[in-house]
């Protein structure tokens, strides 16, 4: 990508409005737009990173043997009474009348699911069902200060997964888990395995994952040594409590909540007779687990861990290109060929580039929107550099010259 025909670049300042470190980042780096309080365009930039998290999610929820689907997003009052959530869930909903009808649009999905199952299963033999998909939810959140931690539409991967039995919703569970595991590592999130705060969705023991940061909404207490966390609001342990392994006493920390995994059990399918039979011909009530991670959340929590004073630093999982070439023109010189065939070859060898080939702008000024756009490997051409290419990582002070057949072989 010609960065000179990027729609979406840097800005001085972020708007006066935000406060969190994300949303002044990904503003300033021409990741995001804002709209309006709570909801926020994806500008390219922002939209690679994000598919990039959405394609690692994709391919451990298969994994895991998920199927992806696409389910609607506007929702008939009918569907939601009948688990009694268009009254209960009213807050957190945007519920609106249309001739006549009255309508939601979707802040979550297991009357959809229900509905599909109690369509398309009837037998032991149909189960287990594991569906999965990436959409927009729509929530009516009330403080929304976050950046797009917290927005009032943002993207969420939910998978839904229907059993048998307990047992076997269990063992999915506990299969999810090591996927979510793998996912926030992959994406270089510390994300800690917590028992969760109550909510709109179960009473039940269900869990969140946590990433401990200070702009963090939640607060955790934790034990040092790996083995316990529990979201502060509810738990009754408290910090300085000792760990029952030794560990020294737990401690208490502000945590982004990245992923949250509710085992439903029956109540869903007995409210809304999502039935199969069993081996000896009786109707029971599907067993029903779902499970959430927040992917724009995940851009910001990314954005708020990984970052310095000069910008964002993205992990190369999850980065908007791989290289970030820049060209420092000197009218009199032949350079722009050269950059232009840096790009066009690292680009043939299949690299992920953003070519910064703007003129008239400094080499400082290219320099600091690099820092600030965060793409994990900066290369410079110029005079000074001659045949040579300078490479630099952007979390790292040391540049080294190469030529560009050692580049193409470092990736
Ligand atoms: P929170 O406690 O932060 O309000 P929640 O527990 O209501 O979130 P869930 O219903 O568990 O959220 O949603 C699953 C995931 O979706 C969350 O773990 C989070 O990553 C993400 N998420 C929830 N609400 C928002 C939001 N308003 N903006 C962005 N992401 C969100
Ligand atoms: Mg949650």
């Amino acid at each position: 990508m010609r960065y000179s025909k990027l729609f979406g670049k840097t800005i001085k300042e972020a708007p006066k409005d935000e406060v969190a470190a994300n949303a002044k980042l990904l503003l300033r780096g021409g990741f995001i737009d804002k709209l309006m309080a709570g909801s926020y365009t994806l500008l390219h930039l922002g939209r690679r990173v994000e598919q990039k998290i959405e394609q690692i999610i994709r391919e451990e929820m298969n994994t895991t043997g998920a199927q992806e689907v696409l389910m609607p997003l506007l929702h008939p009052k009918e569907i939601w009474n009948e688990t009694g959530r268009w009254d209960s869930a009213r807050e957190v909903m945007y519920q609106f009348k249309k001739n006549d009808k009255e309508y939601a649009l979707s802040f979550t999905h297991e009357e959809i699911v229900m509905d599909l199952v109690r369509k398309h299963i009837s037998s032991y033999k149909d189960l287990p069902v594991k569906i999965y998909h990436f959409s927009t939810k729509f929530r009516d959140e009330k403080r929304v200060k976050s950046g797009i931690l917290r927005g009032r539409e943002f993207l969420m991967k939910d998978l839904y997964s229907v059993h048998v039995s307990e047992e076997d919703m269990t063992k999915y569970y506990q299969e999810v888990i090591e996927a979510y595991k793998r996912i926030f590592k992959r994406m270089e999130l510390d994300a800690i395995l917590t028992q969760a705060a109550g909510g709109v969705f179960t009473k039940g023991s269900t869990h969140e994952f946590q990433v401990i940061v200070d702009s963090g909404e939640d607060e955790i207490v934790y034990c040092p040594g790996g083995d316990f966390s529990a979201n502060a609001e509810v738990s009754s342990v408290k910090e300085g409590k000792q760990c029952d392994l030794g560990h020294g006493p737990l401690k208490k920390a502000k945590a982004i909540e990245v992923g949250n995994i509710f085992p439903l059990g029956t109540y869903y399918s007995e409210k809304m007779k999502a039935l199969f039979t069993d081996h000896s011909g009786q109707k029971k009530p599907a067993w029903f687990a779902s499970y959430g991670i927040g992917l724009t959340r995940a851009v910001g929590a990314i954005v708020e861990v990984h970052h310095d004073d000069k910008g964002i630093v993205w992990p190369e999982s999850v980065a908007p290109y791989s290289v970030h070439l820049i060209e420092i023109r000197n009218p009199k010189s032949e350079i722009r060929n050269s950059a232009d065939e840096v790009y066009a070859r690292l680009q043939k060898e299949g690299i992920e580039v953003l070519y910064d080939d703007r003129e008239d702008i400094s080499a400082g000024e290219k320099f600091a929107d690099a820092d600030l756009i965060g793409i994990p490997i900066r290369l410079v051409v110029s005079e000074k550099t001659q045949d040579k290419i300078e490479w630099k990582k952007r979390n790292e002070q040391k540049t080294q010259l190469l030529s560009v057949d050692a580049i193409v072989k470092r990736f």
